[in-house]
Order: structure tokens, then sequence, then C-alpha cells
């Protein structure tokens, strides 16, 4: 009856809702600079209008995170909603084929597609959010408990002044039961994720340092690109220093999660051994990665280098750990015959290597999904909005989950959201209308379903 209740009011509603999600793709919020504060004003609007108030917490220029509450009562339950309000830089716009603050909308009604930077990344899952906090508003559903929306900045550059502001400056004394942040989990042409663990990025700054001299008698220096040039050609040897851990998702059990999605288990391992790029997927989600992205060295033709630069992007597994990742890179190198030192200068002459951890995000994971009543709940409510089968799978890259999962907070944090996820930071980045309008349904009757007892 009351699911009958909720969705009538979607129904009813739909184009206003459309008209919400519009606003917000209009108003600037690119990061850099960030400019959060314009969306945390259209959001505090919007629910004033039905009655929450919200708390702006500004700082900077024109920047800000919010949160508001459903109801003003701290006893019950607490469930956590959290989008970031940011956006990616556009790019070239003349390569847009709409202005990318437009948010033109294209095609027949059943297929209706927004066009602007954040329809995916993420405003229709920030927009999603707040509309379910205003119709459970509406409909004066929930008595105890609380639904909680956490509106972040700074999420697309790391999300310190963001999520873990928030976490640590007003969240942390609640009692989060479970939460949600509404990134888009569509994987086309797979269904829709429900993102349970992500893996963590540590990049490492390596410098050589060698000893420079004459190019014309090379003998008497050390070159330090030589010395580069050695350590990564052998990078591959750093996994035999590498604590083996069993990872929470082995291969076979990644594999067996993706395949709810096909008619047939044999159907999904046909369709896997065609598709490279799903064994991609699969294999970079269940191992841990490296990759050399950057290097410099080298300051004149006729100069013996005594310097080189490169950084190393390595991505850790849930349960794998930044000392892990610095610890095993330094024996690798010690066995490489070169010293690794603690700072970055050293005696005159002296040959050594330093590593300086530029980035460090740790992998995060819900420890405990499989026996959770609130995720099984939370699947059969995707299930029946969407057409596929959703499947739990772990997110490459990494989300402000890690500091609810990794800080105590709240184990049971997961990641679903409308959009298909591979037009994140794309030109034309767009959403299916009904993508939007579905989310919207999960995030409402979730929520209602979550604190109605
Ligand atoms: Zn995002």
């Amino acid at each position: 009856m009351t699911e009958e209740l909720i969705l009538n009011e979607i129904e009813a509603n739909t184009e206003e809702y459309i008209e919400f999600l519009r606003e917000l793709i209009q108003t600037d919020s690119y990061n850099p600079p960030g400019n959060e504060k314009n969306i945390a004003i259209k959001i505090e609007k919007y629910l004033k209008n039905i009655g929450i108030d919200c708390e702006i917490f500004p700082f900077g220029e024109n920047r800000a995170n919010l949160i508001a509450y459903l109801i003003n009562d701290s006893n019950g339950k607490n469930l956590l909603y959290n989008g970031h309000m940011d956006v990616v830089p556009p790019g070239n716009e003349e390569e847009w084929s709409t202005p990318p603050l437009s948010a033109k909308i294209r095609g027949g009604k059943a297929r209706r597609k927004m066009f602007g930077r954040g329809t995916v990344d993420m405003k229709s899952g920030l927009a999603a959010m707040t509309i379910a906090l205003k119709i459970l508003k509406k409909l004066n559903l929930i008595k105890s408990g609380n639904l909680i929306l956490n509106a972040v900045a700074d999420e697309e550059v790391g999300g310190e002044v963001g999520t873990l502001w928030s976490l640590d400056n007003v969240l942390k004394s609640k009692k989060i039961n479970f939460a949600l942040i509404g990134e888009p989990t569509g994987l086309d042409p797979l269904s829709k994720a429900i993102i349970i663990g992500e893996k963590g990025r540590v990049a490492i700054r390596i410098i050589t340092n060698g000893i420079s001299g004459h190019a014309s008698v090379p003998i008497l220096g050390k070159n330090a690109i030589y010395m580069m040039s050695e350590i990564i050609q052998n990078l591959d040897r750093i996994d035999k220093f590498f604590p083996k851990i069993e990872p929470p998702l082995p291969l076979e059990k990644i594999k067996e999660l993706i395949s709810v999605v096909f008619p047939s288990k044999a159907v999904f391992e046909k369709i896997l051994s065609e598709q490279q790029i799903l064994q991609n997927i699969i294999n970079a989600n269940s191992q841990f990665t490296k990759n050399l992205t950057m290097i410099k060295g080298g300051i004149k033709s006729n100069v013996v280098p005594d310097h080189c630069e490169a950084v190393i992007d390595f991505r850790i597994l849930p349960g794998q750990t930044v000392e892990m990742v610095l610890n095993s890179l330094k024996k690798l190198i010690n066995e490489l015959g070169f010293e690794v030192k603690d700072e970055p200068i050293g005696l005159p002459k002296e040959i050594f290597v330093y590593l300086d951890v530029e980035y460090a995000g740790e992998a995060s994971f819900f420890s405990g999904w499989e026996h959770s009543k609130s995720l099984n709940d939370f699947y059969t409510i995707v299930e029946k909005f969407y057409d596929k089968k959703p499947f739990y799978f772990l997110y490459p890259a990494s989300s402000d989950a890690k500091f609810y999962r990794n800080k105590n907070f709240c184990q049971s944090t997961i990641l679903f959201g409308p959009g298909n996820a591979q037009l994140a930071h794309t030109t034309n980045e767009n959403i299916e209308i009904n993508d939007f309008i579905n989310a919207i349904k999960v995030y409402t009757l979730f929520a209602y379903n979550f604190l109605k007892d």
C-alpha cells in the first residue's frame, strides 16, 4: 500500500524532478576550483519548500558541504545518503554537441536523455537522493530513525575537505547503520552493479640519485636514468616481496557474482571468452596492479644525469596496505644493489634511491556483506525497477566510501547510482531520464523500508 503511494507520488511529479536535475546541471560546480556552494544553495532551497532545514558549512572561496535530516529525531536507525556536488571540468567545450551546462534533453519520451557535465557523475544521483528526502517528508512516512543527506564538496580531488571533513566534524558522533553513495554504477552492456568494496591507490615517486659527469667519460659518473631503468624493468619482481593475502573476492567469486546477469553460467563463460574488456575489468578487480605513469630525467645531451624521477601508480586490493607496497618496493630496490635512503638529500657523490609517497588511498570492503539483510533488501528493490538483474561488484577506482568503511564509521557502505559509469568525465556525458527516475524509486523505497520499523 505505502509502496504504491510512493510510486504514485513519483509518477505524478516526474517532470518536477527532471526540472530540479536540470537546475543542478546548469549550476557551475567545476572542480577545480569547486564552487560547490552554488549547488548547496539549490538543494537548500528545494528542501526548504517542504520544511526540511539544511545545515550548510561554507569554506574557502564559494565552497561548502551540506547536511540535512529527514526528521528531528535521534532515536532509531540512521541511514546516510552521500553525494558529491563537484564535477570535473568539461575539457574542450567545442567538442560538446550541446554546451556542458545546457542540460539539454534529447530523444523520444521512452528513451529521453539529458546531456551535460555531471549528468552521470553524479548530479543525477545527488538529485535523486535529495528528492527521496523530499518525498518521505511530504508523505510523512517516517516516525523514528533518520535519513541523513550529506552533500559534499571535493570528491573529484580527494574528498579530504568534503566527505572526510563532514565525517570528522559533524557526523562522527552518530551511529550510522547503513550508508549509500550515489555514484554511477551502470556498467553497460551489463546491468547495474551494487558496489561493496573498492581498490586503493598508492602513487609512489621514485627518485634515483647518481653522480653527474661529462658524457665523454661516462664511467666517471653514475647515470641516474640507467638506475631508474633497471628498477622499472624489474618492477614485476616486486610481486615476490608482496605479502600473499587472500582477496575478499577472489577471481572465481567475482565471476560467479557477474554471471547472475546472464541467462546461464555457460552463456557467461562464452561471452567472457570473447570479450577482452570484460576479462580486463574482472582481472583488474582481482589482483594488485602497477603502472609507470610519469618519468623525467636529464638536463643536457652531453651530461651524465645524476637525477631521475618516476611515478608508479599501484592499485591495491582490500587487505593490502600502503606499507606493504612501500616495503616491497624497498626490498626490490635493495636487491638490485641500491640503497634506499630516508631523506631525499645525500652526501656529495652519494648513490641512492629515495621513495616519496605522493598519494595513499587505502582499499576498503564491506565485510559481512553476504549476511546483510539490508543489502539483500536493497538488491531486491533494484531488481524490481531495472530490466536486468543487478550484480555485486568491486570498484576498480576509489571513492569516498573508503572514509566510511575504514574509519570505523560505517562498514555497511555501498555505491549505487544512476548513469553508465563509462560515461563519467567524458565529452557529451548523458543520462537516460528513466534511469534517473528509477534511482529515485530505489532510494525512496529503500529508505522507507529501512526506517519504517
Ligand atoms: Zn563521482
